[in-house]
């Protein structure tokens, strides 16, 4: 190539020749001979000339058809002006045929600035001798379009008589798409790298041929310990062979098998992992390639697993919850249907749990919960499932039911084993019974929904009946609970209509006949339902949160009516109690309720006393004691009411600042004739002094029980006895009409 280009870069000045000397003979002749051999030279000259023309438009042509077929451009490179003649093929104007021309362009200019230092190197190493050629890739400026990245090749063609080099020439071609392929190559194996996918490559005998880094740090197998062997490798014991087998044709067949399956790391755990397995398009039958894709899923598949048990396990227990208990039960349904078999579904609710939750707090709440599922289950034993619906509702399913009795001994045995306190925290002690409803299939529903809204009905009617008991459902349990649902209806709208209406009861000092005080009771007399007795609408009013409303209602109306006797001239001396419900108290505002009302009605903190309910106490002394002794602060009494029917002890009661006890009519009702509780009632009687309280007894009626609550030093009686409770025009004229008579107890007393 390098002499062709000689021949033609130097073509021009060969074709026009140097003059050819004449021979001096004959003047004529020779004369002659000379115009005949000038005119033959001329005319071979031009011959030559011609010939030489033709053939250096031949090498041109063949040059430029060489250039075109390899989609080359020649350069020649002048060391001295540092010029780059271009010789290129290119369409043109019209893009009809393709045309070679010629430019001349300074090396800066025809050089990308940023790679005209590589270019200049390369040309020096090869001037130097330090290289044989020049190879540059370098990018290219013509024509003010893009750059194009160019690859340079070429070497010294002529030289000076010392061997300094003159001139170099090559060939240069386009490598932009060379490049970007090459570049994205490049990308697509960092991709590849750094992906989190294991990617595995295996040749037609699924052998690997290559692996990620992904696929080391998933597998455990570095590159070197894999390439070469077979992607069997990595099976587990948990496919069979036909598994496998079938997988590769497959694969085979359809060129893609995707799923999931286990394979084996190289420490030997088994792993599950999502797979796609793709064969390499355009590869010939024989030289078949696959490309795995696998990503670990266990981490996935235990997330999976994590969500199904929230889903359907209470995090709280770790008992089932209603979509499981559902689910079992429809099971349950299917078998028994199948069997004719029965079902016994029990609907447990924990006895003023919400008392419990609300005084002691929700962590303690939590534990309890806990301690009686613990119970619950230690009870039932493995084989029932015990489910949390929610709060504390639990449910047992009861399968293979002989009889209807059966599943009474359990709900007995149920209300037994809670006979026992609840640990909690390792040390304190928390008795809570449930009261349980009981449905059966197929008598009382054919559906789960069903079966657990009738046992529901029946806890309900349980809870009514007392508490701490079971019933089962009854047709008849249905228009009680709708009674319920219009009662709880209702009374959203009680206060607006001003149904309520406060009831008076008197109280007696046993020492003195004298009338001390009145307690406050809620009375409802409803257009639609009529007289709602409190005992049917407080524990809704507190369910819904109304208490709330209708207990200052009932605090403000009681102080209202205090005043106004006042007023009327009544002893000053003379108080009012108020009932408390837990939420009340619970709400941190309600010592700022009692202070703004007693300072809206001027009644005198010491004239109204706040009775609290014993469950509501039950709970950690210290807290209860906190909250109580805002309303001791505020100069306002505190009394325990319905005493006996809870739990706490009267030494724990001593941490509280209370100042009354009220015996539970309960005991009351028996003084006189059950020796157990006479004892009872003496012993509260005897140890409530002790501790400085004062001590009433409630629902007194007969003369006998008040023979025996004066001798025993009971302070004050309440009852029918003295009167019921009345409206307050006719408390006061009763209040004002009584007359002292210490003769009536003391004549009363043995
Ligand atoms: P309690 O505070 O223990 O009220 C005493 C209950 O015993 C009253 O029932 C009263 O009428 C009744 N009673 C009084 N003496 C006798 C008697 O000699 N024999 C009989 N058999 N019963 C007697 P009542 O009015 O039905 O109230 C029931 C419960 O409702 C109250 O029990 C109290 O816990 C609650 N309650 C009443 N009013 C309110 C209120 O305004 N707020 C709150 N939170 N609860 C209230
Ligand atoms: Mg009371
Ligand atoms: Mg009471």
């Amino acid at each position: 190539m390098p002499q062709c280009l000689n021949s033609w870069t130097d073509a021009a000045g060969a074709a026009q020749g140097k003059n050819v000397p004449t021979d001096p003979a004959d003047p004529r002749l020779l004369g002659a001979v000379a115009i005949v051999l000038a005119l033959l030279v001329a005319a071979i000259r031009r011959h030559r000339n011609r010939r030489m023309l033709r053939s250096l438009r031949q090498r041109g042509e063949r040059l430029k058809m060489a250039l075109w077929a390899t989609g080359e451009h020649y350069w020649e490179y002048d060391v001295g002006s540092r010029v780059v003649r271009l010789l290129l093929v290119e369409p043109d104007a019209h893009g009809l045929s393709d045309v070679m021309h010629e430019r001349e362009v300074p090396v800066e200019e025809l050089i990308h600035p940023e790679d005209i230092a590589g270019v200049e190197r390369a040309i020096t190493d090869c001037i130097q001798g330090h290289t044989r050629s020049v190879v540059a890739d370098a990018r290219v400026l013509l024509d003010e379009g893009e750059p194009v990245w160019t690859r340079a090749r070429g070497r010294v063609v002529r030289r000076s008589p010392q061997g300094a080099a003159l001139r170099l020439a090559g060939t240069a071609r386009d490598v932009s798409r060379s490049r970007q392929a090459e570049r994205e190559r490049r990308i697509a194996a960092q991709v590849l790298h750094s992906m989190d996918e294991a990617v595995s490559v295996v040749d037609a005998n699924f052998n690997f041929i290559s692996v990620n880094r992904a696929f080391t740090r998933i597998t455990g197998y570095t590159a070197e310990e894999t390439l070469g062997r077979s992607a069997a490798l990595l099976d587990s014991d948990q496919h069979d062979a036909a598994f496998y087998r079938h997988m590769r044709a497959t694969l085979q067949r359809q060129g893609q098998w995707k799923g999931e399956m286990w394979q084996r790391r190289k420490d030997g755990e088994e792993f599950l992992c999502r797979l796609v397995c793709s064969a390499v398009a355009g590869a010939s039958p024989g030289e078949a390639q696959y490309v795995t894709v696998l990503s670990d899923v266990t981490r996935e598949k235990r997330a999976e697993q994590e969500l199904l048990y929230l889903a359907n396990f209470d995090t709280l227990t770790n008992l089932p919850n209603r979509a499981m208990l559902s689910e079992r039960l429809s099971r349950a349904i299917v078998r028994a249907r199948r069997h004719g078999g029965r079902i016994g579904l029990l609907f447990l609710d924990l006895d003023r749990f919400k008392d419990v939750n609300d005084s002691l707090g929700h962590a303690a709440g939590d534990r309890i919960l806990r301690a009686a599922a613990r119970r619950l289950q230690q009870t039932l034993g493995a084989e029932h499932t015990v489910a949390r619906l929610g709060g504390d509702e639990f449910t047992v399913v009861l399968e293979d039911l002989e009889s209807a009795a059966q599943a009474e001994r359990t709900a007995r045995e149920i209300i037994m084993a809670f006979e026992a306190p609840l640990e909690i925290d390792g040390h304190q002690e928390i008795a809570i019974s449930p009261s349980i409803g009981i449905s059966l299939y197929p008598e009382h529903g054919q559906v789960p929904t069903e079966l657990i809204k009738r046992a529901d009905t029946a806890m309900y009617q349980a809870k009514a009946a007392g508490r701490r008991t079971f019933m089962r459902y009854d047709d008849a349990m249905d228009v009680a609970t709708r009674t319920r649902a219009t009662l709880s209806g209702a009374l959203r709208k009680v206060l607006d209509r001003g149904e309520l209406r406060l009831a008076y009861q008197p109280r007696m000092s046993l020492a003195d006949s004298r009338i001390t005080g009145v307690e406050a009771l809620l009375r409802w007399s409803s257009d639609e339902h009529g007289e709602v007795a409190p005992a049917d609408f407080i524990p809704l009013a507190e369910e819904s949160g109304l208490i709330l409303e209708i207990g200052e209602w009932v605090l403000r109306e009681a102080c209202l009516m205090l005043g106004r006797w006042q007023q009327h001239g009544l002893d000053p001396s003379l108080a009012v109690s108020v009932n408390v419900s837990a939420l009340q108290l619970q709400r941190g505002d309600f010592p700022q309720v009692v202070r703004q009302v007693l300072q809206d009605t001027g009644v005198a903190p010491g004239s109204l006393e706040l009775e609290l309910t014993e469950s509501m106490l039950m709970a950690n002394a210290g807290q209860t004691a906190a909250r109580l002794q805002a309303f001791r602060d505020l100069g306002v009494p505190l009394a325990i009411d319905d005493f006996g029917t809870g739990y706490s002890s009267l030494a724990y009661l001593k941490r509280l600042p209370l100042s009354t006890v009220k015996i539970d009519k309960t005991f009351v009702d028996d003084v006189s004739t059950d020796p157990d509780d006479a004892a009872i009632t003496s012993t509260i009687i005897t140890m409530a002094h002790s501790l400085g309280l004062k001590v009433i007894a409630e629902g007194v009626e007969t003369d006998a029980q008040v023979r025996f609550l004066a001798s025993h030093g009971c302070d004050e009686i309440q009852g029918f006895w003295l009167a019921a409770p009345m409206d307050g025009h006719a408390c006061l004229s009763f209040i004002r009409n009584w007359q002292p008579r210490p003769a009536r107890a003391a004549a009363g007393a043995p």
